[in-house]
């Protein structure tokens, strides 16, 4: 209460000394250059890593650094003369310290704390116009590109109004009907007629408003550069990175997040008034959840490539404010010291370079479903064989035991969220790649955000996740949109 209180005061006070606009109504920092007067951005670029720890971001930039003898564009930016502002979000929503997807994209959607598994749909059913809407209203571009379902929480976050982030068929339904200009990722279960409940086919309705719409990586290269794109290029999520990069035929129809993201920027820019685009590498918060190592790093080694698309584009420009951060922690892993003097630790690491497969693929080789049931009497020498083919390391007979007691839901285990047979094959994997996850779930973490162009100056280093959501809105000029 004291809180509320204080921020409050904080406003009022705020209110009084500043006048209207940006600083009276959140936590900003008010101008203090020319060069972010409101208005300015003409674009806005939002980036999300899903559920990227602080670790992730770290390990990733060690493997690009070790592999490939770069430093992630994230980390470039640090280190770059290029004005950028860092510093730290707090992602909770309203009824927990610790966001999911919807809830936390929901809180830069529509500038409110609401529940966790909302879609910008507060407590009592009231309905936020989303940010994708306002920047539509106001006759800008809008755009959504995501490795997840396009129906998933974080693109919804800014385009949706929906009680809860499981109505998938509905999601995108309401796609169809708001007129978005770019949409592209995964999810044809909820656009196909042969999957959606309603036998509804989707692809005619927004063919039918005027979208081209395209299923392949060819097909989105060779679509009109300008007009409504819709692009599903998956059942469901785009694969892991892992999959795809030992799978030709994958890479043969499926589109990179950093082509998808070309594409999209491709075609907003050719709007007069500007537009909005969020980028969603949403794999990876899937392979926290599945303490899966491997895919972890190369979904957002891949993420860190749309980011690379992104900071070309608004390279020697001054209308655009791009945003790159994530929604909250998830599993917090991290790099162990290993052996003496931590020496072997680099070496380890460096073996998820061989990884050639996913946990996904895994669960999927031993016909294990993410949420059970549990399998009954699987083959140790079975276990042995997927796992040492996934990650191109051979475990012991004890190791495959236990990940094998792990499939049966036979294990005793500490921490109950560690009790997923990914947890143990993840645990096991980093006695050879030093790896390790604290669970297999959201975390409270303070996240990391950066930002880069017109409005960068005015966040503070420790910001509220709904201030984000009124600097887009100031700094594009656009909040006479925000109401219906
Ligand atoms: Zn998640």
């Amino acid at each position: 209460m004291s809180h509320t209180l204080s921020r409050l005061d904080f406003l009022k006070t705020g209110s009084l000394a500043l006048g209207a606009g940006l600083t009276a109504l959140s936590g900003l920092k008010p101008a203090t250059s020319a060069s972010s007067r409101p208005g300015k951005a003409k674009n806005i670029i939002f980036l999300v890593s899903d559920g990227m720890s602080s670790g992730t971001l770290a390990l990733a930039d060690l493997m690009k650094r070790e592999q490939f003898g770069q430093t992630t564009n994230w980390i470039q930016l640090y280190e770059s003369k290029r004005n950028f502002h860092r510093g730290l979000m707090d992602m909770a929503t309203l009824d927990s310290t610790v966001a999911d997807s919807a809830a936390a994209a929901s809180s830069w959607g529509c500038g409110k704390r609401i529940n966790n598994g909302a879609l910008n749909w507060g407590p009592n059913a009231e309905q936020h116009k989303p940010i994708a809407a306002i920047f539509r209203d106001a006759g800008k571009g809008t755009g959504l590109v995501t490795s997840t379902r396009i129906t998933h929480a974080t693109p919804s976050g800014f385009a949706i109004n929906m009680p809860s982030r499981n109505q998938e068929d509905e999601i995108a339904t309401q796609y169809s009907e708001r007129n978005y200009d770019v949409l592209l990722g995964g999810g044809d279960r909820h656009f196909n007629p042969d999957k959606r409940s309603d036998n509804r086919d989707l692809y005619t309705t927004f063919r039918s408003k005027g979208y081209n719409v395209v299923t392949t990586k060819n097909a989105l290269s060779e679509a009109p550069p300008t007009g409504k794109l819709l692009g599903i290029f998956n059942d469901s999520h785009l694969p892991y990175m892992v999959d795809f990069n030992s799978d030709a035929q994958l890479q043969a129809v499926t589109p990179t997040l950093a082509e998808m993201t070309k594409s999209a920027l491709n075609r907003l820019n050719s709007h007069d008034n500007g537009f909005i685009l969020q980028v969603e590498g949403g794999r990876v918060d899937h392979a926290a959840h599945a303490n899966d190592a491997a895919s972890l790093v190369y979904d957002q080694i891949a993420f860190d490539e749309a980011v690379g698309v992104v900071l070309d584009f608004v390279d020697g420009r001054d209308d655009t404010l791009v945003i790159l951060t994530t929604d909250h922690g998830n599993a917090n892993p991290g790099l162990g010291g290993r052996g003496s003097g931590y020496r072997e630790s680099p070496k380890l690491f460096e073996s998820l370079q061989n990884y050639r497969k996913s946990l996904e693929w895994v669960y999927e080789e031993m016909g294990y479903n993410w949420q059970g049931p549990a399998l009954e009497n699987v083959s140790a020498a079975k276990v042995r064989e997927v796992v040492e083919y996934a990650a191109h390391t051979q475990i012991t007979r004890d190791e495959a035991d236990m990940i094998k007691e792990s499939f049966e839901w036979n294990l005793r285990v500490p921490f109950q969220d560690r009790m997923a047979p990914g947890a143990v094959i993840s645990g096991v994997l980093a006695n050879y790649n030093g790896v390790y996850f604290i669970g297999t779930n959201h975390t409270a973490d303070y996240v990391e955000i950066a930002a880069i162009g017109p409005g960068s100056d005015r966040i503070p280093y420790f910001v509220r996740n709904t201030d984000i959501f009124e600097l887009m809105v100031e700094m594009a000029d656009v909040r006479a949109y925000s109401t219906e």
